[in-house]
């Protein structure tokens, strides 16, 4: 026979949101289950009616099941259990349940009734989280009802009654004034009364009072609630002590100002920066070291005024200090207002950070060493100038040991040989062995005589004395003069001159200017190369030009050809005492002029001279003796 026999219990059996599942009571089998009975348990009526009531329910629902089925005086379950419905995709419902049993053709049936509370549960189960996490959150929450006047607090956690000392049945229904005590002029409170008044959140930090009257430093951050209609109905209300932060920052602000005090008043330059090189301080010895007010350069770059050469060296020391936390020490300089560099001695460490949290700063102590670096520079300069007076001394010794050795010998033996066997010499060989000791004297004066010009041009001794010469005809006595004792002709001349062309030139120095350059050219190239000497006017400029096709000057040699007594080492047995070119440049220079060279070993040599011809441009050196 059918359980559901009418019409009207089978479309009850359907109504509604609850499940309904019926089962023989004895037996425990199940007979009947509605369509959202079905859905629950993920099973069609087929599929439930080969289970029994206890394998659709969690185990622990057997003895409640058991007390159901047997308890013969009630005919339903007092109260609805709780208990969790299997369902065959695993994700089991939590249900409400009721049992009715009901007497039916001599067989007691069992009604199962079950309400899937499962969102339900889970809902409550959040909100419980929620308040346990706000009931044991160290700081104060507080929350005040917005829509009664002055704000009244409706709920305070614990951590709001251990940072104020009161309780919640002393705090509830109060404004949250009573934390200021009368402690009213406050820059915070203007700032949470309009946050309030606008309904706005706000962060503010207050001097409350304790319920012991101690103060303590509030930082209360303060959100509006909406309802959904959009109405505003509570506050809620953040709590953290930061006393201690406030406290050190006092500490920090004291210790800062003295720190500023002592930096001040001593004379070495202190600055310091940050990682990103902002001056967050300078001392006031800014202004006698670099000319400007410290208070100008604080808060730009410190690296702006560090010379563009030292800046490399003075990042990587600034990144090493970061890294390493270790102090250094360096030298580099620094732009002065009117833009000369000091020279500093900076050594550099690291030091806490002002701000809670924030990065450390590089302090740099800084000692003006300018004067000491110039003594520096002068003593190096002192050191040059001896290196090179020694070495002028030793290539002069080694010069004199040597050209001196051959015209000594030359007269040794001549006047030995007069000496000895002069009176058997025919005439002829006397002259020669006399004209030998003269032109063996000559050279040697030659030689003195170069050693004091040198001597006298250094100390300004030496006279410039133009007077008009006719340059082409000077020009052709002076090689005729020469080719008279070389006896070879090869110097070829030309001149885009006229021969009446005057210029005021000091003759006497034009010799040993051209004597010398043309004696090099013949000197230091072979007798079948021609040597060419030019002269041309180009503009105010006079200009000679003297080039050969000779041995060359080697790349090296050529930057120190114009000191005394250099040679150089291409140069091999040709005679020679390295004095040449530095009288040949004084003269130029007593006149006003320049001497330039070209030269490439083993093709050949050009020295040009060039003559300012107006008498404004000349040198006005003047003689001293
Ligand atoms: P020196 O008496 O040795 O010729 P100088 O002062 O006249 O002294 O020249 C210095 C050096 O310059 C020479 O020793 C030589 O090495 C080099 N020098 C000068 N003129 C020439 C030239 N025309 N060709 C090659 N080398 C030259």
């Amino acid at each position: 026979m059918p359980i559901l026999s009418n019409l009207s219990s089978a479309t009850l059996f359907e109504l509604g949101k609850d499940a309904i599942i019926i089962a023989d009571a004895d037996s425990g089998k199940i007979l009947e289950a509605n369509n959202n009975a079905q859905q629950l348990c993920g099973l069609d009526l087929h599929q439930l009616r080969q289970l029994k009531l206890a394998d659709i329910h969690r185990d622990d629902f057997q003895s409640a099941l058991e007390a159901a089925a047997s308890d013969e005086d009630s005919i339903e379950t007092e109260e609805a259990l709780v208990c969790e419905i299997l369902n065959q995709s695993g994700f089991n419902a939590i249900c409400e349940i009721q049992f009715h049993r009901v007497e039916q053709d001599g067989r007691t049936l069992l009604i199962e009734i079950a309400r899937d509370i499962t969102e339900r549960v889970r809902a409550s189960e959040e909100i419980n989280l929620r308040n346990v996490a706000i009931a044991s959150f160290a700081g104060g929450v507080s929350i005040a009802d917005a829509r009664q006047p002055d704000l009244p607090l409706i709920y305070i956690n614990r951590g709001f009654e251990e940072l104020t000392g009161y309780k919640a049945k002393e705090a509830i229904g109060r404004s949250c004034r009573f934390l200021q005590g009368a402690d009213r002029n406050q820059e915070g409170l203007k700032v949470l009364r309009d946050a309030l008044k606008k309904g706005e959140s706000c962060v503010v930090r207050l001097r409350n009072y304790r319920k012991d009257g101690g103060l303590f430093h509030n930082e209360l951050h303060i959100s509006p609630v909406h309802n959904e209609q959009g109405e505003l109905t509570h506050f809620v209300g953040l709590q953290i002590d930061v006393t201690e932060r406030v406290r050190n920052r006092d500490l920090l602000t004291r210790s800062e100002r003295r720190y500023r005090l002592l930096a001040d008043s001593i004379e070495d330059l202190i600055t310091r920066r940050t990682r990103d090189d902002q001056l967050e301080f300078v001392s006031s010895a800014a202004e006698t070291m670099l000319g400007i007010q410290a208070g100008d350069w604080a808060g730009r770059s410190y690296m702006e005024r560090v010379h563009p050469d030292d800046r490399e060296a003075c990042a990587d020391q600034t990144r090493r200090v970061f890294e390493t936390g270790d102090p250094a020490t360096i030298r580099l300089r620094l732009r002065h207002e009117d833009g000369s560099y000091v020279w500093i001695e900076s050594t550099e460490s690291l030091s806490e950070a002002l701000e809670d949290g924030g990065e450390p700063l590089l302090v740099s102590v800084s000692r003006d060493i300018t004067r000491q670096k110039q003594a520096e520079e002068e003593i190096r300069q002192a050191l040059e100038k001896e290196r090179e007076l020694n070495e002028i001394k030793t290539r002069f010794i080694s010069m004199v040991s040597h050209e001196f050795r051959t015209p000594m010998t030359s007269i040794k033996a001549s006047t030995a040989l007069l000496r000895d066997f002069g009176e058997r010499l025919s005439e002829d060989k006397k002259t020669r062995h006399h004209n030998n000791i003269t032109s063996a004297l000559k050279r040697m004066n030659q030689m003195l005589d170069d050693v004091l010009f040198v001597g006298r041009s250094e100390s300004g001794h030496v006279r410039f004395a133009p007077i008009p010469l006719k340059i082409n005809a000077y020009c052709r006595e002076l090689i005729e003069s020469m080719e008279f004792i070389d006896d070879n002709p090869r110097i070829d001349f030309s001149s885009d001159l006229d021969d009446n062309a005057e210029f005021p030139l000091d003759e006497n120095l034009l010799n040993h200017i051209f004597q010398n350059l043309l004696g090099n050219a013949l000197k230091y190239s072979a007798t079948a190369f021609p040597v060419r000497f030019s002269i041309r006017k180009d503009g105010s400029e006079l200009i000679f030009e003297i080039s050969d096709q000779g041995i060359g000057i080697p790349k090296a040699a050529q930057k120190r050809l114009f000191e005394a007594f250099y040679r150089a080492e291409n140069v091999g047995v040709t005679q020679g005492t390295g004095l040449g070119l530095s009288i040949a440049l004084r003269s130029i220079e007593l006149h006003g002029g320049k001497l330039e060279f070209s030269s490439e070993e083993g093709i050949g040599t050009t020295f040009v001279v060039r003559f300012p011809t107006s008498p404004a441009n000349t040198s006005t050196t003047e003689p001293q003796s």
